[in-house]
């Protein structure tokens, strides 16, 4: 099989100068530790990008300010929100099943403990029917841990709806979805509290770097302080609680200001290499991961998922021969395509890997996890998010990947079809 000449990534860094203009000026000025004139830059730039859209105009939300506080990572912006929502030892926390472990671990941090909500099939997102399922059975909960999958919004109307009857704090796990909007308005807006990561494989990075976002000024004071040691107002260094070094660094700010003047142009190329596999993988047994036309995704990720009636009837891998390769510990590298010959993700991904092309398995599902093994886990019926990771697959994304580079993956793809039939 003819390789291609370098290896196809799913999603690096891309940097276009702009960066390290910020970076030399806080080089210049000596000023490279946390919190500086950048960090205050990027929160201003940021607090602006995130009110434009519909904000303002949306009911509920008048005068209410957007507070951003600039964090060493997106998990620390998320439990930092953990911690603004009040939850302690015991407490249960309803969350997106389907996400990577960053948007739940946090609530161990403070005890809480996460009851996993199933996905739709509409966004791949919190299912609302399955919430209101788990908001029945536990009426005691009171906070909602909500990702948007691979830059898509979830149902927002719905679970806003819901957390609102039930007098819950929602928390949008916004880390994969910068500039993603739901009715014209920007995704981290929307919950009492938001997470956004600037993590390297982001739409746009800072090397590493989250935000929290909040939709009141004491909260952002409260986790300023906490990110920042906890330091009581005294002459001393005086402490009543446990705090956290997790402040942004100048140099990151710096780096992410840069990128934030390109982020309309990443999401604008994100958004072609969809509509470009969209077009190319037509014919073939795939479908593209979906959004409601009342959304306009990041596209941070494209993704596919190959028909149930392949996977599971063609004598192809199945969820039990996935999760047992993954649970005994092998990488989609080391399964060869002989070995591999039934048609699942992972057999297209090995098949991809040996043609130079790097994907991503699906994020497997949280309560099919180890660590969360005594957590509950609410369905409305279909376990419709076991099913996406059985047959889904996360394809190169790269701002910087060609057309030729994209037709080469589509090419492939193509190919694995013609061979399993
Ligand atoms: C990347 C990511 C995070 C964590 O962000 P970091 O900046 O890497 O800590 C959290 N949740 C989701 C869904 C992510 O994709």
């Amino acid at each position: 099989m003819p390789n291609y000449k370098t290896r196809i990534s799913l999603a690096t860094p891309t940097l276009h100068g702009d960066e390290q203009k910020f970076v030399q000026e806080a080089f210049d000025r000596n000023w490279v530790s946390a919190m500086g004139f950048n960090c205050e830059g990027i929160e201003a730039e940021m607090k602006a990008f995130l009110a434009s859209g519909k904000y303002d105009s949306e009911p509920g939300n008048e005068g209410k300010e957007i507070n951003v506080l600039s964090l060493s990572s997106g998990t620390a912006a998320i439990h930092m929100a953990v911690k603004l929502a009040g939850i302690k030892r015991g407490d249960l926390v309803f969350c997106s099943d389907m996400t990577f472990a960053a948007t739940v671990n946090p609530i161990s941090y403070e005890g809480g403990i996460q009851v996993f909500i199933d996905s739709e099939s509409d966004t791949w997102n919190m299912d609302p029917k399955a919430l209101e399922k788990a908001f029945k059975k536990y009426p005691k909960a009171k906070c909602v841990m909500l990702a948007h999958l691979y830059g898509t919004p979830s149902k927002l109307d719905e679970i806003r709806t819901l957390c609102e009857y039930y007098g819950a704090v929602l928390i949008e796990d916004a880390a994969e979805s910068l500039s993603a909007t739901y009715k014209g308005k920007q995704t981290g807006t929307f919950g009492n509290l938001s997470a956004i990561s600037f993590n390297g494989n982001k739409i746009i990075t800072a090397s590493c770097g989250g935000m929290l976002i909040s939709k009141d000024a004491n909260q952002r004071e409260k986790a300023l302080n906490l990110a920042t040691q906890a330091r009581e107002k005294a002459p001393w260094y005086q402490h009543k609680e446990y705090g956290y070094n997790y402040r942004m660094s100048n140099v990151c700010a710096g780096i992410v200001r840069g990128q934030l003047r390109h982020l309309e142009q990443h999401r604008q190329k994100k958004e072609k290499i969809y509509r470009t596999y969209e077009e190319g993988l037509k014919g073939l047994p795939v479908k593209m991961n979906p959004y409601e036309k009342c959304s306009e995704p990041n596209f941070w990720l494209s993704c596919l998922t190959i028909d149930k009636e392949l996977v599971y009837s063609k004598g192809g891998a199945g969820k039990e021969w996935i999760y047992s390769n993954i649970a005994n510990g092998r990488s989609v590298k080391d399964i060869s395509h002989e070995e591999a010959r039934g048609i699942g993700p992972i057999e297209l991904a090995a098949f991809l890997d040996a043609a130079n092309i790097e994907t991503r398995p699906i994020w497997k599902p949280m309560h099919l996890q180890p660590i969360f093994a005594d957590c509950d886990y609410v369905t409305a019926g279909d376990n419709t998010d076991e099913d996406i990771f059985a047959r889904g697959l996360c394809l190169p994304s790269d701002v910087k990947m060609t057309d030729e580079e994209q037709t080469f993956v589509i090419e492939q793809i193509r190919k694995y079809f013609d061979m399993c039939r």
